[in-house]
C-alpha cells in the first residue's frame, strides 16, 4: 500500500506524470479518484492461456509465445503499414500481424517471450493468424494487465484506449493508500458485497468474472444506498415541520363532485382521498400524483385546491407554460362556474380574475397581485412566475406544480418565508406528472415523496386506432391526413429520436434534433402539404416561441404540428386527432403511448401512425402492446425490463450516475438499499455517529443534485 489518496491529481502520480495527466484532464479525469472510478464497461477472458496447437478459427484466446522473426512493410495499398510475426510455442507456431503500428517491430524482439492476446482469424486460403493480438512480456514478474487474465474494457473515449488506462490504473491501484469504506461491514456482509478495497481492484482486474459482478454490484448499491439516504433524510426533515391542518368538509366535496359532468374512476377517488388525507395531517404533504396524459389528473387538483380554499386557506397551481396555465384556469371556470372564492390567472400576457356568476375581468398585473396579497383571491394559477416576480401570496397552504417533479428547496423556503415567522408553517405540496416513470425508478428519483397512481383512463375514450406504416402505405397515409384536415382535424409529426453514437451535449443533441425536424417540416411544406397551415415545434425556440406555436396549435390556426420528442407537455388539444411518429422503431412502448395520448380527447375518431422503413416482426408486436396496454406506467415498467433506464429518460435527465441507472433494473438491490437507509436514519437521522457516511453522502448528492 502506497500514498496515493483520492485527492491525488493525476498529473502528479509517478507512473502517470505531467504529459498524461493532461490528456486524462481533458478527459475529465483529474485526480486519481476520477481515474479509479473510471469503471470497465466490460471485460474480455483471456485468462486461460492456450496451446498454439489448439487454436481454432475465430476464438479470443492467449498464448505464451517467443517471437521468431518479426518484419515490418508497406502495403500495396500505401497508406497501410503491416507488421508481422512469427510466434510458437512448443507445440507450434503461427504468424501474427498488426496493421499501422510500426513500433511494434521495435518492441517484439526475437528471442523474447511475450503473452499474446486476441482473435484467432482465418484468411480466405483457410490459414489461421493472430489479428492485431494485444501483447505484453511474459519474462517481466508481477501480474500482467493486458494478457492471460481476465481483461478491463473501458468505455470508448476519446485519444485513451483500454490498453492506455490499463498501464495508467495498474499502479495507482498499487500505490492507493489503504481507504476506509463509507458502508458499514455489517451491511456489506449482509448483502454479501465486497469493501471499498477489494471492490476497487476487482472492478478493473478481477480474477474471475465473478469477483467483478459482485464488485459492480457493490459500487452500484453504494449510488443507490446514498440516493435512499438523501431521499429519506429529505423526507424526515420535512416530516418533522408544520403544516396547516386542512379539514375535509366531506358535504361541501361531495357537491363539488356532483357539479361534474361525469364520474370519477376508481383510482381518481382513491387518489383524491389520500390527497384530502394528507391535507388532514399536521405536517407538510409531499405527493406525486402520476397519471398518463389524459387521466384526469387536472379535476383531482382542482378540488384539492378547492377544498382547501373552502376551509379558508389560499391554493397555488402552477403550470410550466403559459397555455397549460390558462387550461387548467378554464377547467376551474367550466366545472365550478358558481364557486365565488375568487380565481386568478396571472401569466406574462394575461392576467384575469373570476368571482364566480360569469363575473370574469381582465385586469392590469398590480390588481392581479393585490388581490392575491389580500387573500380575496383563494385560488392564484399561473406559471412559477408566481411565486419568483414579486407575488405575495397570502397564507398560502397548498401548493401544486404540475409537470415538476420535484419542488426545489430553495422555492420551498421562498414560500415559507411569506407565511410570517410567528408559527413556521410550510404549505401541503402536489405534484402532477405524466411522464411514466415505472414504480422502481419512481422509489429511487423521488424517494422523498409518496406516490399516488391514476391507472386507468376516463370510460368514455374511444379506442385510437393505431397502425404501423411501412414504406409501401406512406403516400396512402398523407392523403387520409389531408382529408382528415379538410374535415377540419388537426396534426402532430413527431420526429425520429437521435441516437448519437457517442455521447454528446444536450446542446448538441438538439442541434441535431433541429436539423431533422426543419428537414421534415421542409418536405411536408413543399412536397407533401403544400396547402396546409404547418408549424415546428423544437428544444432551441425560445420559451414564448413555443408557447405562441404551440396556442396556434391549439386554438386552430395551424393544421400540422411537426415536433421532436419534446412535445410540450399535457395541452389538451381535443380537435387534434392525428398522430404520426416517424422513426417509431426508436421509441420506447412507454414514448409511443405518450404520444400517442396525446390524441383521442375530442369527440372525434383519432389515429396514430407509427412509421417505420422497416416494418418488422417487433414493431406489430409493440402496437400490440400498446393497444393491449392499461397505462403507460405498466409499459415503462416493461421498457425498464428490456432496455434499461437510459434509454427512456436519458442518462443526462435524470442526472443519475451510470451503475445506478443500470442498477435500478434490479428492484431487489433498490429494495435492499432503502432497507438499509431506513435502518440507518432511524436511529442516527443526521448521521452523527456515521461521519465518514455523511462525508461521502455529501460528496455523492453534490454531484447530483446541484442545487
Ligand atoms: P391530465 O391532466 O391527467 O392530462 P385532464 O385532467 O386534463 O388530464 O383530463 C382530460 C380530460 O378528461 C378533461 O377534459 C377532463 O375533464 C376529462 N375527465 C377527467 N376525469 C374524467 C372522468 N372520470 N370521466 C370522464 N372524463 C374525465
Ligand atoms: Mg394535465
Amino acid at each position: 500500500m502506497g500514498a496515493l489518496t483520492p485527492e491525488t491529481p493525476l498529473a502528479e502520480v509517478r507512473s502517470i506524470g505531467a504529459r498524461f495527466g493532461a490528456k486524462l484532464k481533458r478527459l475529465e479525469l483529474q485526480t486519481v479518484r476520477d481515474l479509479l472510478f473510471h469503471f470497465p464497461a466490460r471485460y474480455e477472458d483471456f485468462s486461460r492461456i492456450y496451446d498454439i496447437a489448439d487454436l481454432i478459427p475465430n476464438q479470443e484466446a492467449t498464448v505464451q509465445a517467443r517471437v521468431d522473426e518479426i518484419d515490418g512493410r508497406r502495403a500495396f495499398r500505401r497508406n497501410l503499414y503491416i507488421v508481422e510475426a512469427l510466434i510458437s510455442d512448443e507445440t507450434g507456431s503461427i504468424r501474427a500481424v498488426w496493421f499501422n503500428q510500426p513500433y511494434v517491430r521495435n518492441v517484439l524482439q526475437p528471442g523474447r517471450t511475450f503473452n499474446f492476446s486476441g482473435r484467432v482469424t482465418q484468411s480466405k486460403t483457410g490459414e489461421i493468424h493472430f489479428a492485431s493480438p494485444t501483447y505484453e512480456s511474459a519474462e517481466a514478474l508481477g501480474e500482467t494487465k493486458h494478457t492471460a487474465r481476465i481483461v478491463p474494457v473501458y468505455p470508448e473515449t476519446k485519444g485513451l484506449t483500454s490498453k492506455g488506462l490499463r498501464f495508467m490504473v495498474k499502479p495507482v491501484l498499487d500505490e492507493l493508500k489503504a481507504l476506509p469504506d463509507p458502508i458499514p461491514g455489517a451491511i456489506l456482509a449482509k448483502n454479501g458485497l465486497p469493501d471499498l478495497m477489494t471492490a476497487l481492484r476487482d472492478i478493473h482486474f478481477p480474477g474471475t468474472l465473478d469477483e467483478a459482478f459482485l464488485a459492480k454490484r457493490r459500487f452500484a448499491f453504494e449510488d443507490l444506498f446514498y440516493l435512499q439516504l438523501y431521499n429519506l433524510g429529505q423526507k424526515i426533515a420535512l416530516s418533522e415541520e408544520k403544516a396547516p391542518e386542512i379539514k375535509v368538509d366531506l358535504p361541501f366535496v361531495k357537491d363539488l363532485l356532483g357539479h361534474l359532468p361525469f364520474e370519477l374512476t376508481p383510482s381518481q377517488k382513491q387518489a383524491l382521498w389520500e390527497i384530502l388525507k394528507d391535507m388532514e395531517a399536521v405536517r407538510p404533504m409531499n405527493r406525486l400524483l402520476q397519471g398518463d396524459v389524459g387521466s384526469g389528473k387536472t379535476v383531482i387538483a382542482a378540488i384539492a385546491a378547492l377544498s382547501a380554499a373552502h376551509a379558508g386557506y389560499q391554493a397555488v397551481l402552477m403550470a410550466p407554460t403559459e397555455i397549460l396555465a390558462r387550461q387548467h384556469y378554464l377547467t376551474l371556470r367550466k366545472f365550478f362556474p358558481e364557486w365565488e372564492g375568487g380565481v386568478a390567472l396571472v401569466t406574462a400576457s394575461d392576467r384575469r380574475l373570476f368571482y364566480g356568476h360569469g363575473l370574469e375581468s381582465a385586469v392590469a398585473k398590480e390588481k392581479a397581485v393585490a388581490e392575491i396579497g389580500s387573500g380575496r383571491v383563494k385560488i392564484a394559477l399561473g406559471t412559477q412566475a408566481l411565486i419568483q416576480k414579486g407575488i405575495t401570496l397570502s397564507d398560502p397552504a397548498l401548493v401544486i406544480v404540475d409537470e415538476q417533479h420535484r419542488f426545489g428547496v430553495k422555492q420551498r423556503a421562498l414560500l415559507v418565508r411569506q407565511t410570517g415567522d410567528k408559527k413556521r408553517e410550510i404549505p401541503h405540496f402536489l405534484s402532477m406528472s405524466a411522464t411514466p416513470i415505472p414504480r422502481t425508478l419512481s422509489l429511487t428519483l423521488f424517494g422523498d415523496l409518496d406516490i399516488s397512481l391514476i391507472s386507468e383512463m376516463p370510460k368514455d375514450r374511444k379506442p385510437i386506432i393505431t397502425k404501423a406504416v411501412g414504406p409501401a402505405d406512406r403516400a396512402k397515409t398523407y392523403t387520409f391526413i389531408k382529408s382528415e384536415v379538410r374535415k377540419g382535424r388537426q396534426a402532430f409529426v413527431v420526429c425520429p429520436r437521435i441516437e448519437p453514437k457517442e455521447e454528446v451535449s444536450t446542446a448538441e443533441i438538439q442541434k441535431l434534433e433541429l436539423k431533422s425536424v426543419k428537414e421534415e417540416y421542409e418536405k411536408l411544406k413543399t412536397k407533401i402539404f403544400p396547402d396546409l397551415k404547418i408549424a415546428m415545434l423544437h428544444g432551441r425556440l425560445k420559451a414564448a416561441e413555443k408557447e405562441a406555436t404551440m396556442r396556434d396549435f391549439a386554438e386552430g390556426r395551424t393544421d400540422v404540428i411537426v415536433t421532436t420528442a419534446v412535445i410540450e407537455v399535457g395541452v389538451d388539444v381535443p380537435n387534434a386527432t392525428i398522430m404520426m411518429i416517424e422513426g417509431a422503431d426508436r421509441f420506447g412502448l412507454a414514448q409511443l403511448y405518450q404520444f400517442r395520448g396525446r390524441v383521442g380527447r375530442g369527440e372525434h375518431q383519432s389515429y396514430c401512425f407509427l412509421m417505420s422503413d422497416t416494418p418488422s416482426q417487433t414493431v406489430n408486436a409493440r402496437i400490440k402492446a400498446i393497444i393491449a396496454a392499461k397505462n403507460g406506467f405498466e409499459l415503462a415498467e416493461q421498457d425498464l425490463k428490456m432496455r434499461g433506464p437510459g434509454e427512456f429518460l436519458g442518462n443526462s435527465q435524470t442526472g443519475m450516475p451510470d451503475l445506478a441507472m443500470k442498477a435500478i433494473q434490479n428492484p431487489d438491490l433498490v429494495k435492499e438499499a432503502r432497507d438499509e437507509a431506513w435502518d440507518i436514519l432511524k436511529d442516527d437521522k443526521n448521521l452523527a455517529r456515521h461521519p465518514f457516511l455523511k462525508k461521502e453522502l455529501a460528496r455523492f448528492t453534490g454531484q447530483v443534485h446541484p442545487e
